[in-house]
């Protein structure tokens, strides 16, 4: 692996922490309030020895001093009431803990999600085409997971611990300093080999999350395409395909663990050797009458909140490193500045009459690849209808996706009544230019929601009279729910037609006044075809349309037709004129006569 690989799975920390941190900032006052309950919980977990200690040290003079039962048991009563009050206070104090804990951890992950959420869907249109939905969600999911672990470890229980540990030591060297002392010798063997087992596992448990991101495309890939791969009988070599990746992921983990049985037995190790040593150095004192026996048994006992304070934070170090590696992998996406901005001083545009101007716009994916765009320059008109015609991979959807802004020019640029596109406001933009795809038109939602999508909070009436325009009305009311009827995801439980009439009823309810729409190549019943072509004259009246058309009889209604070639417009004209002359368009018509173009 080279140098600069190595470096890229080591955890930015620093990254990691300045991503996160707002969202505790957000409830420090949260935080500060937990202060006072961890160390109160830690004083009651403290006080349990010190007062048994103090019983034995009360009972062993009184049999020095040959007391009877009752003045015994009168000596240590009041002890004996006293820790039953630290039983019940602590219990309390502890519940208190944990909730208000919990209750943080949650709070701090709704400001998480929100952030991260807000920022994933804020990214370019790019991403989402190069990256995999799969392995987002797997990102998505573990960073989430991340940071309610980080609250519920970092806060509630290091913090927790830490009061006890340094409580314990504290009251360790107050009692008796020479045991306090003792007591702390195991202690930084423990410490140093997590440390270095924690720089040692960094980068493989960094490749993990790679190995389970991967697990996760595989897994939403299959999902998503689960009919190619019934199809194909390919069930078995998809789940061997899964455990070959689980197995790599499994091989990595176990250079993880071998790492942290190690620390693990040294942390039992540390727990067993540090009682021996307090237990002999506490002999030896008794003996020479430098301390109680009730001090030895104090420390027997404080022995359990030093180093089983230790043990617990430190068993917990694996899953925190898995935490901040699943927040360290979410880090390239999350400081990657979307090209697609917000001008410094976007103009508001409210409702435009929809004129549009190519002017001599070129563009190419990547710096330095060829131009899939080129000198592309035309002015469409209010109202107008264009088709835009052309081979596959002739730069159609591209020129598309470029209206809504989901992609910049990288030369020239695009003008929406006489304003550079750029400048205007990206929310007026958006809401001013409907863009329709042919794939994933619909939510896993009610037909009425998928409607309403676009105006929420729209009556009744509004989607009815839409669904009405868009002809699929009587279909809806055909279903068994109606306008409550799910969809399915991705409209699964519908038809091609039926679909795309309700995408359609959409956009009639959004009303743009500019509708960019990719028409869908399945070939439709002539029933379907009628239908839905009405729908789309419907859609397409009174609005300027760019629609990348397939359709014959969508070509022929066009005013325009611009046909497309290599990135470039290669001809232009009314569906009449350029079938009279030699051209692409020509042999298309040719070709695909009374089908489709
Ligand atoms: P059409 O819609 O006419 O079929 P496209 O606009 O989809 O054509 O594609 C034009 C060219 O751009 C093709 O060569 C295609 O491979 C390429 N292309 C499309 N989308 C991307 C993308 N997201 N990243 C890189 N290249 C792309």
């Amino acid at each position: 692996m080279a140098k600069e690989e190595k470096k890229k799975d080591n955890i930015n920390y620093r990254g990691v922490w300045e991503m996160i941190a707002p969202s505790y900032f957000s409830r420090k006052f949260f935080i500060l309030a937990l202060v006072p309950v961890a160390l109160l919980s830690a004083v009651f977990g403290i006080g349990e020895p010190f007062i048994y200690g103090n019983i034995i040290d009360r009972l062993v003079t009184s049999v020095e001093n040959n007391f009877d039962v009752s003045q015994t048991v009168d000596s240590v009563f009041p002890l004996l009431i006293i820790w039953a009050a630290l039983v019940v206070l602590a219990t309390i104090v502890s519940a208190i803990y944990s909730f208000f804990s919990w209750k943080l951890a949650n709070l701090v992950l709704a400001h998480f999600i929100r952030r991260l959420f807000d920022r994933l869907l804020g990214m370019d249109m790019k991403v989402f085409e190069e990256e995999h939905s799969g392995d987002l969600l797997e990102k998505f999911n573990r960073a989430w997971d991340a940071v309610w672990w980080i609250t519920e470890f970092g806060i509630h229980q290091v913090m927790g611990m830490t009061f006890v540990f340094f409580g314990a030591v504290g009251f360790g060297f107050y009692i008796d300093w020479r045991l306090g002392l003792v007591a702390l010798i195991p202690i930084p063997f423990v410490f140093i080999v997590s440390f270095f087992n924690l720089r040692l596992s960094e980068k493989h448990q960094n490749v993990n999350r790679k190995f389970w991101e991967r697990i996760g495309a595989h897994v939403g890939d299959s999902f998503a395409n689960v009919t190619t791969v019934k199809n194909a009988a390919a069930e078995e070599r998809s789940v061997t395909k899964l455990m070959r990746y689980y197995f790599q992921a499994y091989k990595n983990q176990m250079r993880i663990d071998k790492g942290w049985a190690v620390v693990d037995a040294t942390q039992g190790g540390v727990y067993v050797g540090g009682r021996l040593l307090l237990f002999v150095s506490g002999v030896y004192l008794v003996a020479s009458g430098a301390t109680t026996i009730g001090v030895v048994v104090m420390f027997l006992g404080l022995a359990g909140r030093y180093y089983g304070s230790v043990q617990q934070i430190l068993a917990q170090a694996p899953h925190g490193l898995k935490s901040m590696s699943s927040l360290n992998r979410l880090l390239r996406l999350w400081n990657s500045i979307p090209v697609i901005q917000e001008a410094e001083k976007p103009i508001s545009m409210k409702k435009v009459s929809g004129d549009i101007v190519f002017d001599d716009v070129s563009f190419t994916y990547k710096q330095g690849q060829k131009h899939v765009l080129r000198d592309i320059s035309y002015h469409i008109k209010p109202g107008q209808t264009i088709a835009l015609v052309g081979s596959s991979g002739a730069g159609k959807s591209t020129l598309a996706k470029m209206l809504p802004r989901f992609y910049d020019p990288t030369e020239g640029a695009i003008l929406l009544d006489g304003v550079d596109m750029r400048q205007i406001s990206l929310k007026d933009l958006r809401r001013n230019i409907g863009f329709v795809m042919q794939e994933n038109l619909l939510f896993h939602d009610t037909i009425f929601k998928n409607i309403a999508f676009v105006r929420p909070g729209a009556s009744k009436r509004a989607v009815v009279q839409a669904a009405k325009r868009a002809q699929v009305h009587d279909f809806i009311m055909s279903t068994p729910q109606g306008y409550g009827t799910q969809v399915g995801e991705r409209g699964v439980k519908l038809s091609g037609g039926q679909k795309q009439r309700i995408a359609l009823a959409r956009i009639l309810l959004a009303d743009p006044p500019v509708l960019v729409l990719d028409e869908a190549t399945s070939a439709l019943d002539s029933k379907t075809e009628h239908d839905l072509q009405a729908a789309l004259l419907e859609v397409f009246k009174d609005r300027t349309t760019i629609v990348i058309a397939h359709r014959l009889s969508t070509v022929i209604h066009a005013d325009v037709i611009l046909v497309m070639e290599k990135g470039r417009i290669v001809d232009m004209g009314k569906h009449n004129q350029l079938i009279k002359k030699p051209g692409l368009y020509k042999e298309y018509w040719q070709i695909q006569a009374g089908g489709y173009v």
